[in-house]
Formats: structure tokens, C-alpha cells, sequence
């Protein structure tokens, strides 16, 4: 008898009748021999709702609470879930993240899983219920709850995969798998059969909305095989593995957009050893991820330093950086939060070299100023102003030929 994890997202549990179609999925995966268990997201918009419920009530709410009240969406869906199988005449149980043994740390909106505690999972599965899971959530050591970072019900299901040694999770979601670029945006863009960790998580951590970037991390970590798929078909989707070598002809796999980002400019530093590490010292350990970042040349020892963040860290990030410049001399911080990135990704680039050089040509001609670049060996990255980003994607999937079959 096989194990798998299925996870539903937000879209596919949005309402009664669609919770009803997901119930009839999981109930036909457990009669067909399996024992199932699945993570749900909470309800269309719920998770967006409830953040803005919070800011009514006060403009800076602490991260404590808004985690516990963002939980709640997910513990609604899973509640519903176990209702509509048993009205199926499934035996089910729904979890919250605490009690399905989910251990993070206390990075609250962030909280990363330390581990997965499945005793009291195995226990209802070798009763025969379907377990459902409440996802995005899990608890401290002090049994505060917390939230895992927005998406993150892919990684409650592929940590719950790993944990259990499950033959395969598989994330249901409103689209038939992964694509060369979003659905939504590129209607001509082309679904991938498979695709390997490496490329799936940089198009993850660069924009592709579609898998969260640590559920990915954590397949690789564990090889865990993931399937991607549409929870209103029975299209095949995508396979995310170790190995997807069929398709590498055409190097570039996937165009990827994100417009959460700000840039962060700190002018007139003095040029010596140390202030890159007086900068970026505190911002690590207020856990804030910093991506790009560029320090020109520097004139009379005088040097400028640009780096981004995501949008939603700017505030706190400037309240740690902007004193350090002042102890160290610098003249002032400047911010812009109307930048996105765009990116290439595929494994096929590394070691070939003209694809960065094209890139930058269709962008120009396009009529597109890049602020910054960066890259990874299989990625490259262009920082331009956010009302320009969809025309280059469209531009950039279109001179890459990514919709044709390789
Ligand atoms: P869920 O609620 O099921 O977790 P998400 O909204 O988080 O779904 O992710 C699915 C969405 O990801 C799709 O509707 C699509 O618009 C977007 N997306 C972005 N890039 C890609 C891509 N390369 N392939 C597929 N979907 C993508
Ligand atoms: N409900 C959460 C969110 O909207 C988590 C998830 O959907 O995976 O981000
Ligand atoms: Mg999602």
C-alpha cells in the first residue's frame, strides 16, 4: 500500500462545491489502495482577508498574532475537507500543524520547520483515516504557533512527504503543472513534463508563485519526486525529480517575473574593510534576505552600495541600516519600490556562453533600462522598472523560443 501527500492550494478549496471536488479526489487516490494524506491552503483569499482584518484593528500588528490569526484560515479548510469526505462515507480527521507534529523555530511569518514529529499521523493512517492537514503552520518549542511564509503550505506537504518517506507529493493548484512562464500572463507559454530541483528552485525563488521555494529545497534535500497538477483535471502535470534530462535542447527553461522588491542605495560610504559587514551583519540577524547587491568603484576612498530586499522588509530593513550609516560616516540611504526583477533560468546555460549578451539585447530592444544584473550559474537576473516587467517577459519567452518543443 503506497503513501502519498497531496496538497490543494488556495484556488482549489475557494468554496463548498470546489471542496466537494477535492474530497471526491482524495476519497478515489484512497480507494484506489493508498493511504492519503492531504495539506490544504485556506480558502481563496482568506489568508489576505484576514491580514487586512488585523490592520484594521492596528497598524502594526505584532508578529505573534498575526500568525496565530493567519492560521486559522488554513484550520477552516481542513475542518471543511473532513467534513465533506465523511459525508462521502470516508473516515477522516482533520490537524492542525501543532498537532500533526509540524516544529519550526520562532521566526514568526517565516518559521522554518526544524522537524516533523509523525507520530500522531502514522496513528491515524493505521486506523484508515485520510489525514488532513492544516498547511503554512506549526508551533515553537513553547507551543506558540507560527506561519511559514506566504505560500508555504507546498512546504508543510513536501516536509510531511519526506518525514513520512511517501512515494510522491503531489500539489494540486489551479494551473495544469509547471510552464515555461505564468499561464496567466503567456498564454502561448508551454507545460514542462519535468523539471529538475536545481532549475525548479531558482525559477521558485525568482517568481514562479506556482511551488514554494524551501518545499522545493527540502524535495531536493530529501529526493522527494513532485508532481504538479491541476486539482480541476486530469492533465498529467509536471514531475519535479532529480534528473530531467529530457528536455535540455532548448537551454533556457523558464522566464520568471517578481515585483516584490525594493532597492536600497547607500551613498557616500567611506571605502574600507568592514562596513559591507557593519551593513549586512544586522540585517542577517534580523533575518532579512538580501539579494542583489553592487558597490561601484570608488573615488577619494568615497564609495555607493546598492543592494534589494523584498518590499515587505524595506521599513524594518531602513530602521537598521540607515543608523549604521550614520555611525559610520555615510551620507544618506535612498529607496525605490517601483523595481522588478525578470529572469532566465536553465541548467543548459551554464558553461554556454551569449545568453546573458542576448538577454540584455532583447531588453534594449524592447527599450528597457536594466538598474542591476545578477547571477547564478543556471540564472540571470535583470532589475527594471516594474511597468516595464511583463513586456519583457512577454519580449524574453518570445526571443528564447520557449514555446516550442525541444
Ligand atoms: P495555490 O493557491 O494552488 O498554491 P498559487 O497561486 O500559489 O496556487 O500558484 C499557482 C499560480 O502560479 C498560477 O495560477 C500561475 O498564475 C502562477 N505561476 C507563476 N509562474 C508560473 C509557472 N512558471 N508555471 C505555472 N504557474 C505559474
Ligand atoms: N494561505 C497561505 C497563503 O495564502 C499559505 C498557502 O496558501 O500556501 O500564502
Ligand atoms: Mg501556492
Amino acid at each position: 500500500m503506497a503513501l502519498i501527500v497531496q496538497k490543494y492550494g488556495g484556488s482549489s478549496v475557494a468554496d463548498a462545491k470546489r471542496i466537494r471536488n477535492v474530497a471526491r479526489r482524495v476519497a478515489k487516490a484512497k480507494d484506489e489502495g493508498n493511504q492519503v494524506v492531504v495539506v490544504v491552503s485556506a480558502m481563496g483569499d482568506t489568508t489576505d482577508n484576514l491580514i487586512k482584518l488585523a490592520y484594521q484593528v492596528n497598524e502594526q500588528p505584532g508578529d505573534r498574532e498575526l500568525d496565530v490569526i493567519l492560521s486559522t484560515g488554513e484550520i477552516v479548510s481542513s475542518t471543511l475537507l473532513a467534513l465533506a469526505l465523511e459525508s462521502l462515507g470516508c473516515k477522516a480527521v482533520s490537524l492542525t500543524g501543532a498537532q500533526a507534529g509540524i516544529q519550526t523555530d520562532s521566526s514568526y511569518s517565516r518559521a522554518r520547520i526544524l522537524r516533523v514529529d509523525t507520530k500522531r499521523v502514522v496513528s491515524e493512517l493505521e486506523k484508515g483515516n485520510i489525514v488532513i492537514v492544516a498547511g503554512f503552520q506549526g508551533v515553537t518549542q513553547e507551543m506558540d504557533i507560527t506561519t511559514l511564509g506566504r505560500g508555504g503550505s507546498d512546504t508543510t506537504a513536501v516536509a510531511l512527504a519526506a518525514s513520512l518517506s511517501a512515494e510522491i507529493c503531489q500539489i494540486y493548484t489551479d494551473v495544469e503543472g509547471v510552464y515555461t512562464a505564468d499561464p496567466h500572463l503567456i498564454p502561448g507559454a508551454r507545460k514542462l513534463k519535468e523539471i529538475g530541483y536545481e532549475e525548479m528552485l531558482e525559477l521558485a525563488s525568482y517568481g514562479a508563485r506556482v511551488m514554494h521555494n524551501r518545499a522545493v529545497e527540502l524535495g531536493e534535500l530529501y529526493n522527494v519526486p513532485i508532481l504538479v497538477a491541476s486539482s480541476f483535471s486530469d492533465s498529467p502535470g509536471t514531475i519535479i525529480c532529480k534528473e530531467a534530462s529530457m528536455e535540455v535542447k532548448n537551454k533556457a527553461r523558464g522566464i520568471v517575473y517578481d515585483t516584490n522588491v525594493s532597492k536600497v542605495t547607500v551613498v557616500g560610504v567611506p571605502d574600507h574593510p568592514g562596513i559591507a559587514a557593519a551593513i549586512f551583519e544586522p540585517l542577517a540577524r534580523a533575518n532579512i534576505s538580501v539579494d542583489t547587491i553592487v558597490q561601484n568603484a570608488s573615488i577619494n576612498n568615497i564609495t555607493d552600495l546598492t543592494f534589494t530586499v523584498a518590499r515587505n522588509d524595506l521599513i524594518k530593513a531602513m530602521s537598521i541600516v540607515e543608523p549604521v550609516v550614520k555611525s559610520v560616516g555615510g551620507k544618506q540611504c535612498v529607496t525605490d519600490s517601483t523595481l522588478a526583477k525578470v529572469s532566465i533560468v536553465g541548467t543548459g546555460m551554464q558553461n554556454t556562453p551569449g545568453y546573458a549578451a542576448r538577454m540584455f539585447r532583447v531588453l534594449y530592444e524592447q527599450g528597457i533600462n536594466i538598474q542591476l544584473i545578477t547571477t547564478s550559474e543556471i540564472r540571470i537576473t535583470c532589475i527594471i522598472s516594474e511597468d516595464r516587467v511583463k513586456n519583457a517577459v512577454q519580449a524574453l519567452h518570445q526571443a528564447f523560443e520557449l514555446e516550442k518543443e525541444t
